[in-house]
This record gives structure tokens, C-alpha cells and sequence, in this order.
């Protein structure tokens, strides 16, 4: 029988003695020690972090040879794989190898199922053998490993019906659209950044089904071909090109396209930050309305840049971090999907 191990990980943890492995600075990864906690998986594609990616790309001044061997290292000193610079992760791809007593009863897959994990990479030991593609477009590298998963862990086994890299892309951002489904209410105006990337549009569909044909959807993003994807959809009623990091100009922008009902309410009820760099945060302070609602999902916000932020200028907004983990994430972004084709037509296109 394997050994008695914690449902958190707290077996694996290396240092700092009694940290939790998310905190933790490095975790155990071995691949043939076995405990009732765990479940094993033959990791086949990590889906890294947007934030993560892009710093580890401009590191190696676009080589993907050396974004790899950055990986490599990374995982072989930390047994996880958590940007020092960034701090995130992402999530991965491949097949039960293994499952343990404890585990076993929480997760309900069975040896050989193809899964995703939906808790972050900067908390799963993982043991690399080989890193075999980097795919700096999709965020997507394939790899021969071996990742552990603990009791208190979150799987998705991964739907027939769809692509599994459009699976594994949509599910590394399954946080997002319901949190939007959750805050949104009809008729208001829900305000996106970073709207023409992977989360971002997923948040705009999201939005648009929630506020009815009577809301207000506008969405920023800096980059021209994903804002014009982002229009393409059809979901926002504009989609401004500007850089959220300006906060006043993209304020300006924004405003200019916005309709006068919202800009007599002071701005947008709900904004959500889906942008993958520093600085945005206080773009979506000065759009958002007295009392109004800010999802920060992007990994790249500062709680004290939000905070004192927010502060200076007198605005009184709700600021919510964004949880990767939400009830039923896993089901109700797959379901968006299906329920949106020219959407998962595009998110297909990008991540084949
Ligand atoms: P993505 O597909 O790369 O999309 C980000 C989009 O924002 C891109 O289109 C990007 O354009 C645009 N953008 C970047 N800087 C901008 C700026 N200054 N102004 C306007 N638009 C800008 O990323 P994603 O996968 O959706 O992830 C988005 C964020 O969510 C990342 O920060 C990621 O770390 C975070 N995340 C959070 C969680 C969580 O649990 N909270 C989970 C997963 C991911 P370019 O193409 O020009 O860069």
C-alpha cells in the first residue's frame, strides 16, 4: 500500500519546511515515489501561461530552443514549473497513469482517461524527461513527463466532442467566462480588456449572452488582428484599439464609443482585465462606475497598483481577484464553447 501522505501535497514539499506547495520554493517531483494522495499523470502538452510565456519568449529574445531549455531548467530546480519572474504556471495535458486510494475517491477517472488539470502548474510537481516542442503562437509545449495531482486537486477529463489543444487552451482559462456569467446582469454594460485574446473573448460571448441584446459590450486590446478577430464575433458593439496600460487615452477611447446612458452612470457596471501584461489596472478603475464590479483575471495586476489606485482617484469599486476555480468552470466554458461555433472556430484556428 502506498504511503500515508496530506491531501494538500504537503508530503511533496521540499522548502521552506511547512509551506504549502503553491507557496512552496521547491516540491519533491520524484515520479517513483508513490503516495494515497496522489494521481500520476504521463503529461503529454503543458499549456503555459499567457503572462508566463510572453516573459519567458522576450527572455530568450524569441528561440523557442531557448524558451525550452528555460522550462527545462525551471521544472528541474523548482520540480514544478512557476515563473520566478511572473509567479504563474498554467496547466496540462495527458493520460492517468496511476491513481492512489485517497485520490482515487475524490477524482473518478480511471487508468489511461485523457485529462487536464485545472489547478495550476506553480502547484504540481513535475518531472520532465524530455521537452519536445515549444509552440510560442499557442502557449502549448509537448513534453514526456510525468505530473502528480493531489486529493484536493481539480481534473477535467477531456471532452470527446472538441479538439483536445482547443480543450486544453479554453480550460487554462476556465475561470474567466462564468465569473462573468456570474457578475453580469441584463440590460447592463460589461467592459473587456484584452478582448481579442483566448480569455478575453471568451468573456465578451459570455457577456453578451448575460446582458441580452439590450447591454452594452466594448472590449479593448492593443494587438489590430486580434481586435479585428474580437469584432469579427460580433459580441461586443465595439472593440476600441488602444494600449490598457494608458489609462487615459484608453479611457478616452473607450468613452468615445460608449453610449450616454453608461457615461452618465460614471462607466461600466462590470470590467473584466483579461490582458496579459503589467498596467492595466488602472484603465479598468477609471471605466467602471461608482459601486461597479472589476474581475482582474489577468495574472499580470497588482494588488497594491489596484488598490492604491483606486484610492487616488476616489473611485469606490468592487475589485475582485481573479480565482482561477469556479463552480462547474470546466463544464460551463466547454458549453460556451459548443454554444458559440464562430467562437470555436477562431479559438480552434488559433490553437491548431
Ligand atoms: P492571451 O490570449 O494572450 O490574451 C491577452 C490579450 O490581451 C492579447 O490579445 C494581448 O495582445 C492583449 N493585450 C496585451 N496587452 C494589452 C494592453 N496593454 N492593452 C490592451 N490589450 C492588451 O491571454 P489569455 O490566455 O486570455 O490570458 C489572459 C490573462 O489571464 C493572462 O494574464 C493570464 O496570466 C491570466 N490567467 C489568469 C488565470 C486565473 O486563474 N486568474 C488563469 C489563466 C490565465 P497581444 O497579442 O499584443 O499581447
Amino acid at each position: 500500500m502506498a504511503p500515508v501522505s496530506d491531501p494538500y501535497g504537503l508530503h511533496r514539499v521540499i522548502s521552506p519546511a511547512g509551506a504549502l506547495p503553491q507557496a512552496a520554493e521547491r516540491l519533491d517531483a520524484d515520479p517513483g515515489k508513490r503516495y494515497q494522495d496522489e494521481l500520476h499523470i504521463a503529461v503529454e502538452t503543458l499549456n503555459v501561461d499567457s503572462a508566463s510565456m510572453r516573459q519567458l519568449e522576450e527572455a530568450a529574445r524569441g528561440d523557442p530552443a531557448e524558451v525550452a531549455e528555460r522550462i527545462r531548467a525551471i521544472v528541474a530546480d523548482r520540480g514544478k514549473l512557476e515563473n520566478p519572474v511572473t509567479g504563474s504556471g498554467g496547466m496540462l495535458l495527458g493520460k492517468v497513469a496511476w491513481i492512489g486510494a485517497r485520490a482515487g475517491a475524490r477524482h473518478r477517472v480511471a487508468v489511461g482517461d485523457r485529462v487536464a488539470t485545472l489547478v495550476s502548474l506553480t502547484l504540481t510537481p513535475l518531472f520532465l524527461a524530455r521537452v519536445r516542442r515549444v509552440d510560442l503562437g499557442t502557449h502549448q509545449v509537448d513534453v514526456e513527463g510525468t505530473a502528480v495531482v493531489f486529493t484536493s486537486g481539480c481534473l477535467a477529463r477531456l471532452p470527446g466532442d472538441l479538439p483536445e489543444r482547443l480543450a486544453l487552451g479554453a480550460l487554462d482559462v476556465a475561470g474567466a467566462a462564468p465569473q462573468v456569467l456570474r457578475h453580469a446582469a441584463p440590460g447592463r454594460a460589461v467592459l473587456v480588456l484584452g478582448a481579442g485574446g483566448k480569455s478575453g473573448l471568451l468573456c465578451a460571448a459570455a457577456a453578451r449572452r448575460r446582458v441580452g441584446a439590450d447591454g452594452v459590450v466594448v472590449g479593448v486590446e492593443r494587438h489590430p488582428a486580434a481586435a479585428q478577430a474580437a469584432r469579427a464575433l460580433g459580441h461586443c458593439q465595439a472593440v476600441v484599439e488602444a494600449d490598457a496600460a494608458d489609462p487615459v487615452s484608453t479611457r478616452d477611447a473607450v468613452l468615445a464609443v460608449t453610449p450616454p446612458a453608461v457615461r452618465a452612470a460614471g462607466g461600466f457596471d462590470l470590467t473584466v482585465s483579461c490582458v496579459n501584461v503589467a498596467g492595466a489596472e488602472m484603465a479598468a478603475i477609471l471605466l467602471t462606475r461608482e459601486r461597479g464590479t472589476i474581475y482582474f483575471f489577468s495574472m499580470a495586476t497588482s494588488f497594491a497598483r489596484a488598490a492604491l489606485g483606486a484610492e487616488g482617484v476616489g473611485h469606490d469599486v468592487d475589485m475582485l481577484i481573479g480565482n482561477g476555480y469556479a463552480a462547474d468552470h470546466a463544464e460551463t466554458t466547454l458549453e460556451l464553447l459548443r454554444r458559440e461555433p464562430a467562437l470555436r472556430a477562431e479559438l480552434e484556428r488559433r490553437f491548431s
